[in-house]
């Protein structure tokens, strides 16, 4: 939470300076030697990682051992590779032939990452991982050994083992207050706590320090804020004692009886009671405590308890006291105040007083000339030259490429076609690559329910998801999907064959003398014979609304295959027997709500080629029509859109 809001402040233009005056933890070669053995883990040994935990603390070679181990490996492989290539052999295959100095640290490395190994595949979590992997290196020993000696090995030994210590310690941390804890997710965790800010260092500037209660205790401030008091972080009141479990040996020890019974939970809440009380202490004036509260009662966005006692603390135990939420003021960083600024010199005439605009404007003069971004408005965009009133292209020998979506979205919206086109969105977010995955399950027949719900389960963890709740919820979602979609598939086998699924389509559908030659290229999600011979075009929609049954008949994606299988494009017949829009996400007595298009007829045909005829000629330009419309709700330009009335619309 604290590399985030570091983050936050830092995209503000506000200084940040993170947990002052002490060195990210996975910077320091200790640690750095153990995340790399948790990547070699949870990802695969690679040539650099092999270097770097042969030369690091665990293997300890010098840089002439190292030519000597080069020089030894390149006896025994004379076949060429890359001497990454040979490490990674030599610590993964069979023992290699290698003088005794040279063979020890292979073996010692070896040791680590099979112990690390072991324990991982044995679905141990990320703390036990890690603590195989430094207890089979053999660095505690050493280290305490060598930290009770006077000089700068024994500084050296205990700055070693301060860093491991605050490593387990946010591990311990990361497994307590993470649902699904996982190795990746550690190695993310601590290597996150190394980002710094991109904030400019400034000699002299004021910055803002963020680091954690623990961190701070012993300094001061004139004002501290105490962000996100919200239930489950604290207080957090899971056991701790991680992987030694210190807590209940100490209760033990102290012959407090049967551990299991007695409530751990009273002293943790005093602990993270007193933390809080010394994290306020660190305000020299003024304290500021924030927490958020969801409007439906989401558990994940309470408040703590903690907060709640401090308002009453703060305002009295007045019932009737104003709880209205407060607002976030506005960021006071350069770009927001030049948008600010903007909106107010560029208000319609009547909306702002006009020496309000006047001062706006004067404000904005002395930000352009101090070079500010965005402030002159000869950079604005509505008020640069136009490049080109020239046509895209020209000329009816021009042969356009359209997809099925993209006659859709012509169809629908030229603006949006032309703006998404360019840049106007992004391809990779959750929900296409959910998409993507489900066609991708989907595609392959031969899958039963079981087969399905298993492949699904082992991609999911690596879907961008912001939260686990949410992962959580959306699993249990489509996992039914899956289960709708098969019996779909089972129920609808009495009246359709599957030809093919994912069946790649390319050929020119449209060549009139009065337009461009039009090209199609798409995939069917599934073609289907129906019990008449003709083939049927079955798209699978992960949405959760299906269309009306009138926008299924003008479903441009399904005309466009129909016309495409009429036009003798696909190669398993010409006769188009309609089109089927399935929803996996919405069940019905067949299995998947269902939304047809009638088989295409002659006349019909006739119409789409006029269609995609005129969409193809769209895309030419110059002038692209914003045709506002359903589409528009969930159109990832709508920012910028001049039918939206927006203040960033496009001239
Ligand atoms: S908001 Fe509507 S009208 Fe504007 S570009 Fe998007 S789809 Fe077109």
């Amino acid at each position: 939470a604290g590399t985030a809001l570091a983050r936050a402040l830092s995209a503000a233009v506000v200084p940040v300076r993170q947990q002052a005056g002490i060195a990210p933890p996975a910077q320091h070669p200790a640690v750095g030697a153990l995340l790399t053995v948790l990547d070699c883990v949870a990802d695969q040994l690679t040539g650099d990682r092999a270097l770097a935990l042969l030369t690091g603390p665990i293997g300890r070679v010098d840089p002439v051992s190292l030519r000597q181990l080069r020089r030894a490996l390149r006896r025994v492989d004379n076949s060429g590779r890359e001497f990454g290539a040979l490490l990674v052999e030599t610590l993964t295959g069979g023992e290699q032939p290698l003088p005794d100095q040279l063979a020890r640290p292979v073996r010692r490395v070896r040791a680590v990452l099979d112990a690390a190994r072991r324990s991982a595949t044995a679905g141990q979590d990320p703390r036990f991982v890690l603590w195989q992997a430094w207890h089979a290196s053999g660095l505690s020993r050493r280290w305490q050994a060598a930290a009770g000696r006077p000089g700068a090995a024994g500084v050296a030994a205990n700055a070693d083992l301060d860093a491991v210590t605050a490593l387990f310690d946010t591990a311990d941390q990361y497994v307590a207050r993470t649902a699904a804890a996982s190795l990746a997710g550690l190695i993310d965790h601590v290597r996150a706590l190394s980002w710094s800010g991109s904030a400019p260092e400034r000699a002299g500037a004021d910055e803002v320090a963020v680091l954690s209660a623990h961190a701070a205790l012993g300094r001061e401030w004139d004002f501290v804020v105490v962000a996100g008091l919200q239930e489950g972080l604290w207080p957090n009141t899971v056991p701790r004692g991680g992987v030694l479990g210190t807590q209940q040996l100490l209760d033990i020890v102290d012959g407090v009886g049967d551990v299991r019974g007695m409530s751990a939970t009273a002293p943790l809440l005093a602990e993270e009671r007193r933390l809080l009380v010394a994290a306020l202490g660190r305000a020299r004036h003024r304290v500021l405590v924030t927490a958020v509260d969801s409007d439906n009662g989401d558990e994940a966005l309470l408040p703590s308890t903690f907060f709640e006692e401090l308002a009453a603390l703060a305002g009295g135990t007045d019932p009737d006291a104003d709880e209205s939420p407060v607002h976030a003021p506005a960021v006071l960083s350069p770009a927001a105040l030049v948008g600010r600024l903007r909106s107010v010199v560029c208000a319609p005439d009547g909306a702002v007083e006009e020496t309000d605009r006047l001062c706006a404007a004067a404000q904005l003069a002395r930000l352009a000339a101090a070079g500010v971004p965005g402030a002159d408005p000869a950079h604005w965009y509505a008020s640069t030259e136009l490049s080109t009133a020239e046509p895209l292209w020209s000329g009816d020998d021009h042969v356009v490429t359209v997809s099925p979506s993209t006659v859709q979205t012509l169809t629908d919206c030229p603006l949006r076609w032309m703006l998404e086109r360019h840049g106007g969105s992004d391809g990779r977010d959750l929900r296409s690559a959910l998409g993507s995955l489900v066609h991708a399950l989907v595609a392959d027949s031969g899958r039963s329910e079981a087969q399905l719900r298993g492949d699904l389960e082992k991609v999911w963890q690596q879907l961008p998801f912001d939260s686990n709740w949410y992962a959580d919820n959306e699993l249990e979602r489509y996992r039914a999907m899956l289960a709708t979609f098969t019996t779909w598939r089972q129920e609808s086998r009495g009246e359709l064959t599957e030809v093919g699924t994912e069946l790649e389509v390319a050929g020119t559908i449209a060549d009139s003398p009065d337009g461009p030659q039009v090209q199609v290229k798409g995939r069917i999600d599934r073609l289907e014979r129906d019990r008449d011979g003709r083939l049927v075009v079955v798209d699978v929609k992960t949405g959760k609304s299906p269309a009306t049954k009138a926008d299924a008949q003008q479903h441009a994606q399904l005309a466009l295959y129909q016309l495409a299988i009429a036009e003798g494009v696909v190669p398993h017949g010409d006769q188009p027997g309609g089109g089927r829009l399935v929803y996996p996400a919405k069940a019905a007595k067949s299995g998947a709500t269902e939304r047809e298009q009638d088989p295409m007829g002659e006349t019909a045909q006739a119409q789409w080629r006029q269609r995609v005829t005129d969409a193809a000629a769209a895309t030419a330009g110059p002038h692209f029509v914003a045709r506002a419309g359903s589409g528009c709700a969930t159109c990832p330009v709508r920012a910028m859109c001049p039918a939206q009335g927006t203040k960033g619309a496009c001239p």
